[in-house]
């Protein structure tokens, strides 16, 4: 009769030449938790049946390498975005350029002047790497890099706006995700919310009451995910600028997306940019370095001088400061812009700038490798907080298969992970949004999933 005597001891398991080898692979220790969590569970299972064979010497080795690889798998890994939403957010937003991703790599992997003035040996500021190309780039005196946008604006108002009253008008009361409520931030900054207007309607005289009160500050936070359609009006950005400043206050605009370049340009709906801000006068203007502008995560403060000052003074700047490669990442993706090259080489932009040509072309030589499916006509997004309701044509790759959840969740099993989208069960893939160097994995995936359906 087979006992739990039969079953090798870790001390047998770790003379086999497997074992070793998992050392090498794994590590000592989390060799041998792996080895003793497998016998555990063994034994486990042999006291609920005594009467089933335990399992021999190479299975138990097999399963405790599945163990390990489990347990080191990493959990945040690249996939194939085929959804057609340029800027996902749940899928990290902008992949960013060469260069970008260059520049992070070379601060990340030897020490680098971040906090040192190579001209003056001694201590310099993190800040002032980016801050030159921010000026050049959009005319601001000054600015500031955060963590991102979301800390940005809460900086921005604690800074500036402590116990002050802050006036926003009632449509810009906004949601922006993932729990980031205008209104909540500014409880969190200790500014005093000042309402005006209503959701879909605000004038310029709403404001004009509320400016004659002396530390006040004016908000706008551009509305970037919703769209109010119908009997709506807001005054324009230099309007207010020119009312607040008037009164001696100053205005702070939250972007959100922060585009560059004119994205009507690309047939969509023109998404305001910070030049614009800045040339109505905004003192302070706010953007994301992940959205349209197609850099890493960041929170891009800039403007007049004297407030970017105190910005930089407050001590959130430092509970919230960018990191070096974030740094270094964004002055390449600004630098592109700065030498005109922006949609030659910022992925997001020359997904936005792709031919319809193009696209079609791409689509049609899926087809004709995996040598199935059709292409049809549908839309891309933008996404990502920018351009709601806004989408652009584009041409699919359409599958008709039999159970389209099985599938997409196949697709989702591929190494890399492939994300596609539905629609009337049918099963599509946006060209524009696989990146060059993915299609081939694309259509690997593609076509282990067909033959696991068969
Ligand atoms: C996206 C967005 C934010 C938050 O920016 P993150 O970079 O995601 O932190 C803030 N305000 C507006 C208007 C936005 O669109």
């Amino acid at each position: 009769m087979t006992t739990l005597r039969d079953l090798p001891s870790v001390e047998q398991i770790l003379q086999t030449q497997t074992a070793a080898e998992l050392i090498a692979d794994y590590g000592r220790p989390l060799t041998l938790t792996a080895i003793r969590s497998i016998l555990d569970e063994i034994r486990a299972r042999f006291k609920l049946n005594p009467q089933a064979d335990l399992p021999s010497m190479d299975t138990i080795l097999v399963q405790a390498e599945s163990q390990l690889f489990n347990w080191i798998r990493p959990t945040l890994v690249p996939v194939i975005n085929a959804s057609g939403v340029i800027l996902h957010t749940n899928l990290g937003r902008a992949p960013l350029s060469d260069a970008t991703i260059r520049a992070m790599d070379s601060v990340s992997r030897t020490y680098s002047n971040l906090e040192y003035d190579l001209e003056k040996g001694m201590r310099g500021s993190r800040l002032s790497h980016a801050e030159f190309v921010l000026q050049r780039l959009t005319g601001a005196e000054s600015a500031i890099i955060v963590n991102n946008n979301a800390s940005a604006v809460l900086l921005v108002l604690s800074a500036l706006a402590n116990k002050k009253r802050v006036v926003i008008s009632r449509s810009q009361l906004v949601e922006i995700g993932g729990g980031f409520r205008v209104p909540d931030v500014m409880k969190q900054s200790g500014a005093k919310l000042v309402e005006v207007g209503t959701t879909n309607k605000t004038h310029l005289s709403d404001y004009e009451q509320e400016l004659q009160v002396a530390g006040t500050l004016v908000m706008r936070v551009h509305p970037s995910n919703f769209k109010v359609v119908g009997f709506t009006e807001e005054p324009e950005l230099k309007e207010i600028v020119e009312l607040a400043h008037k009164a001696g206050l100053f205005v702070v605009d939250d972007l959100g997306s922060g585009a560059l370049l004119d994205t009507a340009r690309y047939g969509l709906a023109h998404e305001p940019t910070v030049q614009e801000s800045l040339a109505a006068g905004v003192d302070v203007v706010c953007f994301s370095g992940d959205k349209l502008l197609g850099g890493p995560q960041a929170g891009i403060i800039i403007g007049k001088k004297d407030l970017i000052d105190r910005i930089k003074k407050h001590p959130l700047a430092r509970a919230v400061r960018a990191d070096k490669a974030c740094l270094a990442g964004v002055s390449a993706t600004l630098l592109h812009y700065l030498k005109d090259e922006a949609e030659r080489e910022i992925p997001i932009l020359k997904m936005l700038s792709l031919s319809l040509k193009q696209i079609k072309g791409r689509a049609e030589a899926w087809t004709n490798e995996l040598g199935q499916g059709q292409v049809v006509e549908g839309e891309s997004t933008v996404g990502g907080g920018s351009l709601p309701g806004e989408s652009m044509k584009t041409f699919l790759l359409s599958l008709t298969v039999k159970s389209p959840d099985k599938f997409l969740k196949k697709l989702r099993g591929q190494n890399p992970p492939i994300i596609a989208r539905t629609e009337n069960d049918k099963i599509l893939f946006d060209p524009r949004t696989v990146l060059p160097g993915q299609e081939g994995a694309l259509l690997v995936g593609l076509k282990n999933v067909f033959e696991e359906i068969q």
